[in-house]
């Protein structure tokens, strides 16, 4: 959606909204140019726009004003959804901006970059992200740079970026970040009444010198070689609110307990006990335990594991990682997308049904009465259980996790191993009358003819009693 601008031909608003936030710039400049240049000429007729819309009257205003809405789309915030597995409520939204790509650039390298990047995370990524691909959206917001690559002040490149992005952010040469309030006000606007509901910040940088950090954006450099990985690690920190687990050399922690899931000061506190001695039989990890050296610090900080994806590049994450994702993923995520109201009373052969996000991922157990049926599925035809029109029974439909289960799903599933499940999980409990009327074919359709006609009198009559 184009930024909200107006434009008025015979009013002092002429523009507003379409110059940039923040400081001005030479686009912006080039806007007042033209924004004169039009009021100079005064061309006939009338111009009026705005974002929801616009007219243009005669032909020399018509043209003029074609290209107004079109340069003012290409500069306010647009988005494209790239992926759509589901109503943003109920799935995990990514959002990209990207800084440093010109306007050339947007549809095929910008585009490209993001791309790769999900491909990284759902089919060639690391564990857990491709199980729980469905549990995803991504979008990618259009933010246009009026020059490409980023700020690398060690080098003395300064280049006129829209959201600032730079290298040496912080005096850490590799940390490229960038202004996350200009980031933040393009994917307001972009995303202004679209009812997305963002849950992972992506901000992808047109440059090449290997770079990234991870803050409430996770932000690297789409051209360098390392790219996908470092996106995938910075979103670590972003999401995951995971901690680095490499140092440096001869540093000594002297603080309290660290916050992050994968990193404490202290193995007899038991942090990640629940996975001491786990060997994961996908990855080459080894296994878990208290490893000293951790979260910038050699001595007095211990990390779950020897080498994982928050040490180095090109590792797998570890279980305690792979688990926080998880527990993440369903912070945002309910297993169930929609379900028959369980509201009232059923028929013995009524069909119950719930919607999961993926089937594949979530399971279905159904109960009559307490006892297991079975993993059967998204729906249960009770007419296939020869229930008694004249008992009451109930029946339960438990969706969870099948990770939860290793009867069913193995170890090669072993990856939740939190106390608390409750997020795994949605269970749904329907009521099966007793002495329900059950109609005969017949009776039943001359019911339902003689309720509708009833109503439909009723329907009619309406009007009249106002
Ligand atoms: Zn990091």
């Amino acid at each position: 959606m184009a930024r909200a601008f107006w434009l008025h031909y015979h009013g002092v608003q002429l523009f507003n909204g379409w110059f940039s936030k923040g400081e001005p710039d030479l686009a912006d400049a080039a806007k007042v140019i033209l924004t004169v240049a039009v009021w100079t000429l005064k061309p006939r007729g009338m111009l009026v726009a705005n974002k929801r819309n616009w007219r243009c009257e005669q032909a020399a205003t018509l043209v003029f004003c074609a290209a107004v809405l079109a340069a003012a789309a290409a500069h306010g915030q647009t988005y494209t959804t790239v992926v759509n597995n589901g109503p943003s409520s109920n799935r995990v939204d990514m959002v990209f901006v990207g800084d440093g790509y010109q306007a050339s650039e947007i549809d095929g390298t910008y585009a490209g970059h993001v791309s790769a990047t999900l491909n990284r995370y759902f089919n060639t990524g690391l564990n857990p992200y491709p199980r729980y691909a469905n549990f995803f959206n991504a979008h990618r917001v259009n933010v246009i740079s009026n020059q490409s690559g980023a700020d690398d002040p060690v080098n003395g490149i300064f280049v006129d970026t829209a959201l600032d992005a730079t290298y040496n952010t912080g005096g850490t040469d590799r940390c490229l970040y960038f202004n996350t309030t200009k980031a933040n006000t393009a994917v307001n606007t972009a995303l202004s009444g679209s009812g997305i509901d963002v849950d992972i910040r992506l901000g992808s940088v047109n440059s090449s010198k290997y770079g990234g950090c991870g803050g409430s954006w996770a932000v690297w450099s789409a051209q360098n070689g390392s790219a996908l990985d470092i996106a995938v690690h910075e979103v670590g920190h972003s999401f995951g609110n995971l901690a680095d687990e490499y140092w440096y050399s001869g540093t000594t922690w002297t603080g309290g307990e660290p916050g992050e899931v994968n990193s404490t000061s202290n193995p007899a506190l038991g942090k990640w006990d629940r996975w001491l001695g786990y060997v994961d039989p996908d990855s080459s990890i080894g296994a878990i335990g208290y490893f000293e050296g951790a979260r910038y610090n050699e001595f007095g900080l211990y990390r779950p594991s020897n080498n994982s994806m928050m040490r180095n590049l090109g590792r797998p994450f570890d279980a305690i990682s792979r688990e926080r994702f998880i527990q993440k993923i369903y912070a945002e995520v309910d297993p169930l997308d929609s379900w028959l109201s369980t509201t009232g009373t059923f028929l013995h052969d009524d069909v119950l049904w719930v919607d999961t996000v993926d089937p594949a991922v979530i399971g279905v157990e159904w109960f009559l009465n307490g006892s297991s049926l079975g993993l059967l599925g998204e729906s249960l035809d009770l007419g296939t259980l020869g229930l008694s029109a004249s008992q009451s029974y109930t029946v339960e439909a438990v969706a969870y996790d099948l990770i939860l289960d290793h009867s069913n799903t193995g170890d090669s599933l072993d990856w939740f191993r939190l106390a608390n499940t409750s997020s795994l999980r949605h269970s749904l409990t329907w009521t099966v009358g007793a002495g329900s009327s059950v109609p005969e074919p017949g009776t039943g359709f001359l019911t339902s003819v003689v309720l509708v006609s009833l109503l439909a009198k009723r329907r009619r009559r309406e009007p009249g009693q106002g």
